[in-house]
């Protein structure tokens, strides 16, 4: 199974994709945790990024496509994967498709958790608390909720116009929204576990 999670910062996503991994026995693909690896590595790509996440905006469409495929074909990806993170803007959804075609491995569903802003602040304020994340700083977090306005929210408007796009009330406790994913899964695919 190949899947897309959509959704604002703080929706979510790393919490429910870790559940999906176990469930699906596939890797969940991270681009921020990706990108985090390498700022923690001190590269010379990671100090460049560091700052870029710092501020709240995207890194370049190049540098992030490079460091997908270099994961996508891992031979654990194989099987699937549960992608987060990525595409957040136009551009990286026609990347990713052409990355798609080119490895024979078209995506099953896009995934989008909904969740109001208002909770999103909440959340990200409670991250930032109790894991000290400089990009979850409250004026950080409306920077980022301003970049998924302006350029993530048309990916899933993309999705939705391909008929990919399965929403999801993203607001419940933990095993709610899991099971609220599961339910709009590709059932062929949920019961072939592939
Ligand atoms: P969240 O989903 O909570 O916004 P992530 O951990 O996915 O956080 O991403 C953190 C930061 O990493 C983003 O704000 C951005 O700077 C960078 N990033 C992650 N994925 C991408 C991407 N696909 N394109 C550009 N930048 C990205």
């Amino acid at each position: 199974m190949r899947i897309v999670l959509l959704g604002a910062p703080g929706s979510g996503k790393g919490t429910q994709a870790s559940r999906l991994k176990k469930q699906l026995e596939v890797p969940h693909i991270s681009t921020g945790d990706l990108l985090r690896a390498a700022v923690a590595a001190g590269s010379p790509l990671g100090r460049k990024a560091k700052a870029v996440m710092d501020a709240g905006q995207l890194v370049s469409d190049d540098i992030m496509l490079g460091m997908l495929e270099e994961r996508l074909t891992q031979p654990d990806a194989r099987n699937g994967f549960i992608l987060d993170g990525y595409p957040r803007n136009l551009a990286q959804v026609e990347a990713l498709d052409a990355l798609l075609t080119r490895l024979h491995q078209p995506l099953d569903v896009v995934v989008k958790l909904n969740v109001p802003g208002e909770e999103i602040v909440g959340r990200c304020e409670i991250r930032f608390k109790a894991e000290g994340r400089a990009d979850d700083n409250p004026e950080v977090v409306r920077k980022r909720l301003q970049v998924y306005a302006e350029q993530t929210a048309p990916v899933a408007d993309w999705y939705q116009r391909h008929d990919m796009l399965r929403a999801v009330d993203g607001v419940g406790s933990l095993d709610e929204v899991f099971q609220r994913i599961l339910d709009v899964l590709p059932g062929d695919r949920l019961a072939a576990n592939g």
